[in-house]
């Protein structure tokens, strides 16, 4: 007999699933594949005429803007390529503050002017779009009926090709502004960020004299994504996991993560073929995904690219993140994002590899080896120490989100508390700084493995911490506290300020100490004294030790650091007047395009909270209401059966009685929680206010009496997939 329960069907489909034999075929070579999808610089050589190739690569050098012609060229050189490759459309494609990427499509037909047509491309259609913004979030900014949006090609952010079944399509990385030139977007305000930390970086350099032949400081950025993967079919028989991307009821199975053997365990072979399938995705794409591995929880995975120049980083973020989810379907298996799709077992982040560098290679918090004697690295750490104290509050809110709410503070992620971790190499020349100038370094020495048959490691200088929120490792800070479905625009963005702004005020001090051309012997006289002022002011900041612990969060406070625990408290503070002023005066948002924001923010998390809210009352309904009645059916029967087969049926009673209990209380919570989220008002900030403080808890209560109900229902009557499918069938 089939069964008609959803459960059973979606596991019957699921356990269906076979790994087929590979073909035999060895796959392309990733140098042979890598950016065979991308118009970059060496089709641009290959296809447009020199001069015009100079300009352009000067452009790119130099972020000089490119005159008609020379676009019109490239134009029709990339229509060309895009063409050969069987490219039928192009599109615009951008970021808006959706969260996610935005595209029209539009045929590269234009009329020939005698009844036929053409495929072209013109300079204005490849710099220029016009996408309707009337429909994506603008916070005010805009009246619907202004509807006037523009797209700019990102020209440091190459062209490339999507294919899929019977399309190809031409991708022109662009930034979205309003009419008036307002972000609209993710990509804008980075750009600009990156432009205000590269203005600042550079005096710093001329101080040092090491600015010759550097024109710019580019921020680089690596992202590590990690993501959970479930089978299709169980999926869709979830409807929460449809609807929210999170298991809003779900009991907590016998083994979790407790015996920890997944973390880089064994990859399963579908799970590694679907990696190797993104893989080659990106790589055509120019996206260098390195490193693929199994993550802590049960189900949950990770891939690491190669750092890049952060806008270009971010657009291929975002192509990451599109390709799990495209790919994840040709293997029965769903791809999510989300940060905390399951309560009880780790939930995802996208640690965020930031650091600063010249246009000539060189990595400014590169400390290397003699690092006491490296004043200049010592600079850039201490402007970045000085930047996370005084803007904790806009770290913390650069990664504010419903979702990254039960990951911040919980006791598995980094907490809502921003500090620093260094290490011991830098906290010891840090204390040395503090009393004068440094004069030696730690080293890390070689590590001896007690047997002949292995080599000698060399020793790194520290141990790490994967409990802090903003980590220096080696050569670069990771800001692990970022959730993983976000796009990391944002907090590149807010980085590259807070760091600007600091470096500024280095510049800033030094410049009129010594003035801005110094010989090298002036500027070490006052250097350390700067520095040692902003360590006595800063250093409450720095943190080594376990940030989960409570003896930190009460260390913290006297410290006076700030935690905001929640998006009630984290998005408000974003508006703040100092941080109207800080992006004001860095040129990265005006206050109205500041403002917009932390209202779009804010509104997203009051109804992300409402989606959920409904979603679970309909489940409850829907789905676990009739597996209860169900349920105690079967036992009220039972009882009814022993009874007049004469049998003992005090035992089965009292189970009875107690279920009908336990069910009568997730009804009253069911109707509660219905009643409590159809207050609705107009300011999202109340609104925001009122779903923390009175829907969640009332959540949490369904959820509870939800996932008991589970654990006592009958397996063959429960209609939900439970966490021990969802977590270990692959
Ligand atoms: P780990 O997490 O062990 O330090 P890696 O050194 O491989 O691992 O780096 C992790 C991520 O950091 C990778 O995505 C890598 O590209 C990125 N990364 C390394 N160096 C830099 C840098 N200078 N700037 C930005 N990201 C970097
Ligand atoms: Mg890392």
């Amino acid at each position: 007999m089939t069964s008609s329960n959803p459960r059973q069907l979606a596991i019957t489909a699921a356990l269906s699933w076979t790994d087929k034999p590979t073909d035999g075929t060895t796959p392309e070579r990733v140098d042979a594949l890598f950016g065979i999808d991308v118009f970059g610089a060496q089709q641009m050589r290959e296809r447009l005429p020199k001069e015009i190739f100079k300009v352009v690569k000067r452009a790119l050098e130099t972020g000089e803007r490119l005159s008609r012609d020379v676009a019109d060229a490239v134009a029709v050189a990339m229509k060309n390529w895009a063409v050969e490759q069987g490219a039928t459309h192009y599109t615009h494609w951008f970021q808006p503050l959706t969260g996610s990427t935005a595209e029209k499509h539009d045929a590269f037909i234009v009329p020939d002017g005698h009844g036929g047509i053409i495929f072209a491309l013109s300079g204005s259609e490849l710099i220029q779009g016009e996408p309707d913004a009337s429909s994506f979030p603008s916070g005010g900014l805009r009246a619907t009926f202004e509807a006037r949006g523009y797209t700019a090609w990102d020209v440091h952010s190459p062209a490339f090709l999507q294919r899929g079944k019977n399309h190809v399509t031409l991708v022109i990385p662009t930034a979205f502004v309003s009419w008036k030139g307002e972000a609209l977007d993710q990509k804008t305000p980075l750009l600009r960020s990156m432009d205000a930390l590269s203005t600042q970086a550079m005096r710093i350099l001329k101080l040092f004299g090491s600015a010759d032949g550097v024109h710019r400081v580019y921020t680089t950025l690596g992202c590590e994504q990690e993501y959970f993967l479930v089978d299709r079919h169980l999926y869709f028989a979830r409807p929460d996991l449809v609807t929210c991307e999170r298991t809003l009821f779900g009991a907590k199975p016998p083994k979790g993560q407790q015996l920890e053997d997944h973390y880089f365990g064994t990859i399963p072979p579908r799970v590694l073929a679907f990696m190797a399938e993104c893989e080659r995705e990106l790589y055509r794409v120019g996206v260098p995904v390195k490193t693929r591995h199994n993550e802590v929880a049960p189900g949950q995975f990770e891939f690491a690219p190669l750092f890049e120049t952060a806008n270009l980083a971010c657009d291929h973020q975002m192509l990451l993140m599109e390709t799990l989810r495209r790919v994840a379907p040709r293997y029965g298996l769903q791809a999510i994002l989300h940060e905390k799709p399951f309560a009880g077992v780790n939930g995802s982040g996208k640690h965020n590899n930031w650091s600063m560098a010249t246009d000539t290679g060189t990595n400014l918090l590169d400390p290397r080896d003699e690092t006491h004697a490296n004043i200049q690295f010592l600079t850039f750490l201490c402007a970045v120490i000085r930047a996370v104290d005084l803007h904790s509050d806009l770290l913390r809110a650069a990664v504010a989100s419903a979702a990254n709410d039960h990951r911040l503070g919980a006791n598995e992620a980094p907490p809502a508390i921003m500090s620093i971790f260094l290490g011991d190499m830098l906290t010891d020349l840090i204390d040395q700084l503090e009393k004068g100038l440094p004069d030696r370094t730690i080293r890390g020495g070689a590590l001896d493995l007690g047997t002949r048959s292995l080599p000698q490691l060399p020793r790194d200088a520290g141990d790490r911490n994967r409990t802090s929120p903003f980590a220096f490792t080696g050569n670069k800070f990771e800001f692990r506290a970022v959730g993983s479905s976000q796009s990391v625009a944002w907090p590149c963005t807010i980085l590259n300020t807070i760091a600007a702004e600091s470096l500024d005020y280095v510049a800033t001090e030094l410049e009129q100490a010594v003035g801005p051309n110094p010989r090298p012997e002036k500027l070490l006289e006052v250097v350390p004294g700067l520095l040692q002022k902003i360590i006595a002011k800063h250093k409450r900041v720095i943190f080594n030790g376990d940030n989960y612990t409570s003896e930190w969060h009460a260390e913290a406070e006297r410290r006076g650091l700030l935690n905001l625990k929640d998006c009630t408290a984290a998005i408000p503070a974003l508006g703040g007047d100092k941080n109207v002023e800080l992006f004001e005066k860095y040129k990265v948002l005006n206050k109205t395009e500041l403002d917009s924001r932390v209202h779009i923010f804010m509104e997203k998390y009051a109804k992300e909270m409402l989606i959920e809210s409904e979603a679970m009352v309909l489940m409850g309904r829907q789905l676990i209401g009739p597996a209860v009645l169900e349920h105690q059916t079967l036992l009220a029967n039972c009882v009814t059966a022993s009874q007049n087969a004469g049998a003992e049926v005090k035992s089965i009673k009292a189970s009875l009685d107690s279920f009908a209990k336990l069910a009568s209380r997730f009804d009253a919570a069911l109707e509660a929680l219905d009643e409590a989220d159809s207050h609705h008002v107009e300011d999202p900030f109340e609104q925001g206010r009122y779903m923390k403080s009175k829907v969640v808890p009332l959540m949490n209560e369904l959820r509870r009496l939800g996932d008991e109900l589970e654990t006592r229902i009958a397996s063959t009557l429960w209609p939900l997939p439970s966490y021990r499918e969802l977590l270990f069938f692959k």
